[in-house]
């Protein structure tokens, strides 16, 4: 059963990793050709690596099982033991990611609150926070931007923002790695193509279990001189995957079929927000996927909803998030809306 198929099916909003590949991903995954990846010999890893690294304007890319895994090879390519990586306070990869970059990598992490609480770190505060280290002063190696940023509510750093970003950082001899689990809906929200955004990181790593709807993977984006680097740091950590082809698949897939059609997703999410607003609740403007809503009691209203067969995520005592994705279609939204509508006001659905 599809969630949203039908108007009775249950509705999951809670995020768009929840998404179940569908008879064409599982008949392409089942026809991949595959090899020992660990020996660097499954071709269809290595042409979805390719593929991803191409899209993205680099050279070389390492398909690692996870958002988070990817995350943290990228970050500790750039910032040795005791130095520092700077993110806002509400990274990914800081907040979410189990402190790996401190447990596994010993990086010092610093935390600039964004101001405009959709986790985009101001250029000009930055500029006066990176250290050029000495004997006595921690050296700032790296900047982590999160494009979209997600406890931002799938906000979108403005390409200018980005330039900036890394035109300070590259005179200070810092690095720019970017958390892109969603830079897909960037790219979709603004028009800027992939290459451009990628071109203006060190290091990128991007989901295809998000919103492309891949069952599992992403892709670490980087120089192909750092690339056996980073397959060390991967067996390191226990990812290193053998026939990973058929996974893999699942992504070229996703690429060639999913791309596309984010902008679908975008429109759900606009749709929510309106529903939503017209029923006299707070929502932020969505720029992508991600709809935040603020009200009291956020853990019982989800619950309420539960009660409905709509499930929705929390941001803390008084956020909701609903994320769209391929398994909600319009319909889907406009019950979801109707459930959450009713519980925040204490009714009871009929
Ligand atoms: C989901 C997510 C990741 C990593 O996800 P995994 O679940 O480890 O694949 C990283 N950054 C952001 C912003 C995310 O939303």
């Amino acid at each position: 059963m599809i969630p949203g198929a039908d108007s009775g099916a249950l509705i999951d909003l809670r995020s768009d990793t929840v998404t179940r590949p569908g008879p064409a991903m599982r008949a392409a995954m089942a026809a991949a050709e595959v090899g020992d990846d660990v020996y660097d010999e499954d071709p269809t890893v290595r042409a979805l690596e390719q593929r991803v690294a191409t899209l993205l304007g680099h050279e070389a890319g390492l398909f690692v099982p996870s958002g988070t895994m990817g995350n943290q090879i990228g970050v500790r390519l750039l910032v040795e033991p005791g130095a520092e990586l700077i993110a806002d306070a509400d990274a990914h990869v800081l907040a979410n990611e189990g402190g790996g970059v401190a447990a596994h990598g010993g990086v010092l992490t610093r935390t600039l609150v964004a101001a405009d609480g959709r986790g985009q770190l101001d250029p000009d505060v930055l500029a006066g926070q990176l250290r050029a280290g000495d004997w006595h002063t921690v050296a700032t190696r790296a900047v982590a931007v999160e494009q979209t940023h997600n406890r931002g509510g799938g906000s979108v750093y403005p390409l200018a923002t980005l330039r900036r970003l890394r035109e300070l950082t590259r005179r200070a001899g810092v690095a720019l790695h970017c958390d892109g689990a969603r830079l897909w809906n960037a790219h979709a929200a603004s028009g800027v193509p992939l290459a451009e955004y990628g071109r203006l990181f060190d290091s990128l790593s991007v989901c295809l279990s998000k919103g492309l709807g891949a069952p599992v993977g992403s892709v670490l984006v980087l120089p192909a001189g750092a690339r056996s680097a980073a397959r060390r740091l991967r067996h390191r950590l226990g990812g290193n995957m053998r026939q990973a082809g058929i996974l893999a698949a699942a992504g070229l897939y996703a690429l060639d079929h999913h791309l596309d059609r984010l902008a679908v997703d975008h429109a759900n999410a606009r749709l929510l927000a309106e529903l939503l607003r017209a029923g006299g609740l707070s929502v932020a403007e969505p720029e992508t996927n991600i709809v935040l809503v603020d009200l009291p009691d956020a853990a019982d209203v989800a619950e309420r909803v539960r009660e409905q067969g709509v499930l929705i995520g929390t941001f803390g005592p008084n956020r909701l998030r609903l994320v769209t994705h391929l398994d909600v279609d319009p319909a889907g939204c406009e019950r979801a809306a109707r459930a959450l509508l009713a519980a925040a006001r204490r009714e009871s659905v009929t």
